[in-house]
């Protein structure tokens, strides 16, 4: 007789783990975060990532920019020269690319199928061009959400207080800002628009709009 709540346990794990496989495995689906330059997209995806460490994993994208200091091939960034970049894009070794800020950006569709392959969703950190293309890749499930600032003003102020750019850089990144306000802000074009005022409120919101897209996500975190 004792044996029987054991068995029927262990049926009962197992069952759960086909439907939570299945389930994972039917909705392979994304999300995709875009935002301008300087505007919290990093912290809060890593802020996210660290709340559902088992179901949740940045797709890390490749780019011909130079690494800041700290930043880590294949953490960061997959660090590749222009040429590299070049040849992946012939290889169509891209789900989407894109020319920003005068550097080569670029998401693999290795990276995303190595997490979606796993049971886990993608992030994907893309500038409005790269929304727009995978909008256009045919049977790509995802959400999108838009990462705004308070003001421009308080942008300018957050992308100068990183003092990661020079004059230069930081001029072309706030003329981009602009456009990509304007995208972001525009009725449809996202799923989502949340203002990032303060990093804490804007994690909690994301998580509540995840785990409302994507339920799994909050179940069974190890
Ligand atoms: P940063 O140089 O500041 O790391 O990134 C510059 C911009 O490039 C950010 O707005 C970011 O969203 C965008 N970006 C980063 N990775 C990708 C990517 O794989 N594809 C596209 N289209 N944009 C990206």
């Amino acid at each position: 007789m004792k044996t029987k709540p054991v068995l029927f346990g262990s049926k009962f794990s197992f069952i759960f783990s086909c439907l939570f496989f299945l389930l994972t495995q039917m909705s392979r689906a994304s999300l995709i975060i875009c935002g301008p330059s300087g505007v919290g997209k990093s912290s809060i995806i890593s802020a996210i990532c660290g709340r559902f460490p088992s179901r949740v994993a940045l797709s890390v994208s490749h780019t011909s920019r130079q690494p800041r200091p700290g930043e880590k091939h294949g953490v960061d960034y997959f660090f590749m020269t222009p040429d590299a970049m070049l040849r992946d894009i012939e290889k169509k070794a891209f789900l989407e690319y894109a020319h920003v800020h005068n550097n080569i950006y670029g998401t693999s569709r290795s990276s995303v199928d190595t997490i979606l392959d796993k049971g886990m969703l993608p992030i994907l950190d893309v500038d409005r061009n790269g929304v727009q293309s995978i909008k256009a890749v045919p049977g790509f499930e995802a959400k999108y959400v838009f990462i705004a600032p308070p003001s421009f003003d308080v942008l300018h102020k957050r992308l100068s207080a990183r003092a990661t750019e020079n004059d230069e850089d930081m001029h072309v990144r706030l003329n981009n800002a602009k456009s990509e306000l304007d995208y972001g802000t525009t009725k449809g074009n996202f799923d989502r628009v949340i203002v990032n005022a303060d990093l804490d409120e804007s994690v909690d919101q994301l998580t509540e709009t995840m785990i409302d897209w994507f339920p799994w996500i909050s179940q069974g975190q190890t």
